[in-house]
């Protein structure tokens, strides 16, 4: 297969370089797709997609999942261009299923300051769910301010900006098959 995997990638004028291989993120996809298949059998849980960025690894990961299931997307506010958050979340798409009483299983592409799987966890508590659980393929521990719990986590990473495999910087890069990461010595 001719994959798209450039050595180097730049988008405005940054330099972006591999750090996840395709292969390294599809055994880690696999691995947690196996754990939540035992944990919610007989549950038909309701894996809800953190858009825009959590697309691919909500593709990948359900398709891991060797148990009935549903899904549904929720978009909050993104930081537009840039690569620092401003603090604010609001809400752009909500979860159109009926989650009362339902196994939720919130999948996001990355955490950073925790500031928006707090937000997430606390709007799911007054729709009365039988349970939340919180997957993330990956997580800058060290930014990490907002008390969090993250069940499922795929790579604790550092704390520089990373692209690729649904991640996007001013929404390009989503495309590519592996996680690059900014080169800051350019
Ligand atoms: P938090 O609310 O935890 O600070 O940030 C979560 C969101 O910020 C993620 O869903 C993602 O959209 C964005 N984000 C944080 N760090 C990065 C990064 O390194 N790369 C990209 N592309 N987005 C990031």
């Amino acid at each position: 297969m001719d994959l798209y995997t450039p050595d180097e990638f730049y988008i405005k004028d940054y330099r972006f370089v591999p750090y996840l291989t395709r292969d390294e993120i599809a055994e880690r996809v696999t691995a947690m797709g196996q754990q939540l298949s035992t944990r919610f059998e007989d549950k038909t849980p309701i894996f809800v997609g953190i858009l825009n960025g959590a697309f691919m690894f909500m593709s990948d990961l359900i398709r891991e999942v060797k148990v009935p299931l549903e899904i549904d997307f929720w978009k909050l506010s993104s930081y537009g261009d840039e690569k620092v958050s401003t603090g604010d979340v609001s809400e752009i798409k909500a979860i159109d299923a009926n989650i009362a009483d339902r196994h939720l299983i919130l999948v996001e592409d990355i955490v950073d300051t925790g500031l928006s799987m707090q937000y997430m966890r606390r709007q799911l508590q007054s729709h009365a769910p039988a349970s939340v659980t919180t997957i993330t393929l990956l997580h800058k521990k060290e930014a990490t301010r907002y008390e969090v719990k993250l069940d499922y986590v795929g790579f604790e990473i550092e704390n520089r900006f990373v692209i690729g495999y649904g991640l996007d910087f001013a929404q390009q890069g989503r495309n590519l098959p592996h996680i690059y990461i900014r080169d800051e010595n350019q």
